[in-house]
C-alpha cells in the first residue's frame, strides 16, 4: 500500500471480446482419456480492453489498444479470424469508450503497449500525436516477425498493419520503468519477449496488471500453467514469480489479461477506480 496520496484513478474500457480454444488459454484444460476419448472441446470468451489512467499533474495514459475494429471485416488474415474471432458492438470502439469519460484520442499523452500482438495494438493508428512506450525486445520481435514473413498468414500474432502505424515517437525501454510516480511498467517476459505488466498505485491500494503474462487466474495458479500461445515457458514462470513477489511486497491486486470472470466482475467506463 502506498502512503502518499496522488489522486491517480483508472477506468477499464470495454472493447468487446474474442473467443479462443480453451487449451490455448490454459494448456491442458481438456484432454481425452481412455474412458472418454472424444471429449467435446470449446472456445472460451476472453475480454478485450484498454485501461485509461488519469494521473494528476501528468495527464492521461492509455495501457493497450485492443483489436483493429476492421480486423474481422478485412484487415486480418483468415487464420486469425478462425483462431480467435473478435466481436465488438458500436459501443465497444475505443473512441466511444473514451467518449464515456469525456475524452478523445487527442487527450491521451502517453500510450503503453504491454506487447504488440493483434489484440493489444489494434488502435495504434489513432495515436499519431502520442508517445508510445514499448519494451525494446518487444519492438524487435514484433518487427522481425511481422516484416520477415512474405505471407501475413505467418503472422505469429503481430500484424504488419497495426505496428506500422505512424506515431509521434516510440520510447523504447529495457526492463522495469517508472512513467511517473504511481505508474510503473513491469517487464514480465515469456508470453512474448517484451511482455510488460503495469503497476498502478491508487490511494486505495495497488493494482498489478499482468496482461498476457497471465491470461487468467488458472494460468497464474500457483502452480503456474502456461497458455497455449506464447514463447518461452521458463521465462513465463519466472515472470509469475516476479509478480508474486511484487504482489506480496505491495499488497496489490493482480488483474489478469483476458480473464472473463474477473473482468466481468469489475467496474467499467464510465466508472473509475481511485
Ligand atoms: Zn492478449
Amino acid at each position: 500500500m502506498n502512503t502518499e496520496a496522488r489522486g491517480i484513478r483508472f477506468s477499464i474500457l470495454d472493447l468487446g471480446k474474442m473467443q479462443c480454444d480453451q487449451n490455448l488459454v490454459v494448456t491442458g484444460s481438456l484432454y481425452a482419456t481412455r474412458s472418454c476419448p472424444n471429449k467435446p472441446n470449446r472456445m472460451l470468451d476472453i475480454s478485450i480492453d484498454s485501461l485509461l489512467i488519469d494521473v494528476p499533474g501528468y495527464g492521461n495514459i492509455l495501457y493497450d489498444l485492443g483489436c483493429d475494429p476492421k480486423g474481422m471485416e478485412e484487415h486480418w488474415p483468415e487464420s486469425i479470424q478462425e483462431l480467435s474471432p473478435y466481436y465488438q458492438t458500436p459501443q465497444q470502439t475505443l473512441e466511444y469508450q473514451l467518449g464515456l469519460l469525456g475524452l478523445t484520442p487527442e487527450d491521451i499523452r502517453t500510450v503503453i503497449l504491454s506487447h504488440m500482438h493483434v489484440d493489444h495494438a489494434g488502435y495504434l493508428y489513432l495515436f499519431p500525436h502520442t508517445e508510445i512506450i514499448v519494451q525494446r525486445r518487444e519492438m524487435e520481435a514484433a518487427f522481425a516477425y511481422a516484416f520477415s514473413q512474405l505471407d501475413q498468414e505467418n503472422h505469429t500474432l503481430y500484424m504488419r498493419r497495426d505496428i506500422s502505424a505512424p506515431v509521434d515517437r516510440y520510447t523504447v525501454i529495457d526492463g522495469d520503468y517508472e512513467i511517473c510516480p504511481g505508474v510503473t511498467c513491469i517487464h514480465l517476459p515469456g508470453h512474448t519477449p517484451g511482455m510488460m505488466g503495469l503497476q498502478v498505485d491508487l490511494d486505495s491500494g495497488t493494482f498489478l496488471f499482468a496482461r498476457d503474462a497471465a491470461y487468467t487466474a488458472d494460468n497464474y495458479g500457483p502452480p503456474s500453467i502456461p497458455s497455449g500461445i506464447g514463447g518461452d515457458v521458463g521465462q513465463y514462470i519466472q515472470s509469475h514469480e516476479k509478480l508474486r513477489r511484487l504482489e506480496k511486497g505491495t499488497g496489490g491486486k493482480v488483474i489478469f489479461g483476458h480473464d472473463w470472470n474477473q473482468w466481468s466482475a469489475m467496474k467499467h467506463a464510465p466508472a473509475y477506480y481511485q
